[in-house]
């Protein structure tokens, strides 16, 4: 099963979730991953999603490390790039992390909707 990391910064929840919902018959056959208040959002949608810590306490951190060691096959990270993060460090690890392990990482709507499609496309 595809295992899929899902987080937003605040300005960006509401985004993601409509993401997802949109995105309900690629998603709903994935292991769904999250940082804290994103999951509860996520939750709330409907969907199962295991939950990390909130991202400004060590979520994306965690997320960081699943993707580090192979254990993440995707990840959406909706980003508001105009607002600061305090934990701006840590998604830059992320991203990073990502980039290292060539996982597949999408920061915005247009290209997480390419994604799915693309996704989509390959496993068809
Ligand atoms: P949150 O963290 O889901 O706990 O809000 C996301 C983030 O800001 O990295």
């Amino acid at each position: 099963m595809k295992r899929i990391a899902l987080i937003a910064h605040d300005g960006k929840k509401a985004e993601l979730i409509n993401f997802i919902l949109q995105n309900n018959a690629y998603l709903k056959d994935a292991d769904l991953f999250a940082t804290g208040t994103t999951g509860n959002h996520i939750e709330e949608a409907g969907f199962e999603v295991t939950k990390y810590m909130s991202g400004p306490l060590g979520g994306d951190a965690q997320i960081a490390a699943l993707v580090a060691t192979g254990e993440m096959d995707m990840v959406f990270f909706f980003r508001d790039p105009l607002d600061k993060h305090p934990h701006e460090p840590d998604v830059q690890m992320l991203m990073r992390q990502c980039d290292v392990h060539n996982v597949p990482l999408a920061t915005n709507m247009a290209s997480a909707k390419l994604m799915i499609l693309g996704m989509q496309y390959r496993e068809s």
